[in-house]
């Protein structure tokens, strides 16, 4: 991409960004209708309980959604469910969903919404129930590797495979006709898993569900803990990807290669982009309710739910200001800026360094892209 000598091209692509994020129609609220989950995941850096958010905050919840719209001049309203789990939180759900999509009618703007579930509950009746009465367009779902290996990582709590219910589930909803909705498998790569990654894939294919699901690998990272100490590097891990993404397009998935324009990188640096949590916390960042290490009250938080007024000065909105005024040099200075938008705020206030993979494969990326563009 060839720019004017004479532009300052980090200052193009910060105005960019937060003309963006000041011109977004889309009001984003992330529920977390439950503290509890049936999974033990090693790396996972929340601390789970059983409570339902109360019938009491789900209302307060609905006051503020209300005010933002009648404030904003949005055009889309979008729910994110997510957890600890979700659908162990089906009875709040079911009793938000209907009030959520009143209140998006009543303000004439469009409702939608999309889940992160451990899939232990997600057969297909509960799927098409999300699909039609939940609105849910898209669920992501994590599998860490073929039975053996993931239930190690992702054991249940009561001692049985995670691994079949989800996977038993995961097909029987790709199977189902009537759902349409987006399925997306996350796969969180370390040390441990690396090696039968490859194996996943195939076994993915073989149940039918390459051309119906869509697969991504992330590698795992600190969630407020020490995960990350048994990551793979990230030159690693990127030298895998692109094997690994070689093998899904020949079993027939299909790839995303190159990244494209990410102007809004996060939920965080949203105008009012909001978390609230199942005992009425309100963040702006999904990863950081339920998790011990930032204390209690928890650092992050901006206040109950319950509060009329929450603090206004949010974590990590200012961002791009900060990258464009050098406070984070290493992504002013990098040329997937445009297309990676710095990756988390929040690990690189905490010390950590985020950078996708692609910074280390993308000239690998646009190889195979073009190679698997030739007839
Ligand atoms: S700051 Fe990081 S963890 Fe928080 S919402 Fe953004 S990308 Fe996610
Ligand atoms: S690749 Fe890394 S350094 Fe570059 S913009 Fe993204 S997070 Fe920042």
């Amino acid at each position: 991409v060839l720019v004017n000598e004479d532009l300052d091209e980090l200052a193009a692509v910060v105005c960019e960004n937060t003309t963006a994020i000041a011109d977004r129609n889309v009001l984003k609220h992330v529920i977390q209708p439950t503290a509890a989950c049936q999974l033990g995941c090693d790396y996972c850096g929340q601390e789970h309980f059983a409570h339902q958010i109360s019938e009491e905050r789900q209302d307060a919840l609905l006051r503020r959604l209300e005010r933002r719209l009648r404030r904003g001049e949005y055009a889309r309203l979008e729910i994110g469910w997510f957890g600890a789990e979700p659908l162990l939180g089906v009875r709040a759900m079911r009793r938000l969903s209907p009030r959520l999509r009143l209140l998006a009618a009543e303000r004439d703007v469009d409702y939608s919404a999309t889940i992160v579930t451990n899939g232990m509950r997600f057969t297909p009746e509960l799927a098409q129930e999300l699909e039609i009465q939940h609105r849910v367009k898209a669920a992501e779902i994590t599998l860490d590797g073929p039975e053996a290996v993931h239930d190690v990582r992702r054991p249940a709590r009561n001692g049985s495979s995670s691994f079949r219910r989800i996977l038993g589930n995961l097909v029987a909803v790709a199977q189902t006709p009537e759902i349409g909705m987006q399925l997306n498998i996350r796969c969180n790569v370390d040390k441990e898993n690396a090696g039968s990654v490859g194996d996943l894939i195939e076994l993915l294919a073989a149940e039918g569900l390459a051309k119906r699901i869509s697969l991504h690998l992330a590698p795992v990272y600190s969630w407020g803990n020490d995960a990350d100490e048994a990551a793979l590097s990230l030159p690693d891990f990127a030298a895998r990807e692109v094997e690994w993404l070689s093998q899904m397009h020949n079993l027939g998935f299909s790839i995303d290669l190159l990244p494209s324009r990410r102007r809004i990188v996060c939920l965080a640096v949203q105008r009012e982009g909001e978390a609230t949590d199942a005992v009425g916390n309100v963040f702006n960042c999904t990863e950081v309710s339920y998790v011990p290490i930032y204390g209690e009250p928890n650092r992050y938080t901006l206040g109950k739910i319950e509060d009329e007024e929450l603090e206004t000065q949010a974590p990590f909105r200012s961002f791009n200001r900060e990258v464009l005024s050098g406070k984070h040099a290493r992504c002013a200075e990098c040329p997937m800026l445009p297309v990676c938008g710095g990756a988390c705020p929040k690990q690189w206030e905490e010390g950590n360094v985020p950078c996708p993979s692609a910074k280390e494969n993308i000239s690998e990326r646009l190889a195979l892209w073009y190679a698997l563009r030739q007839p």
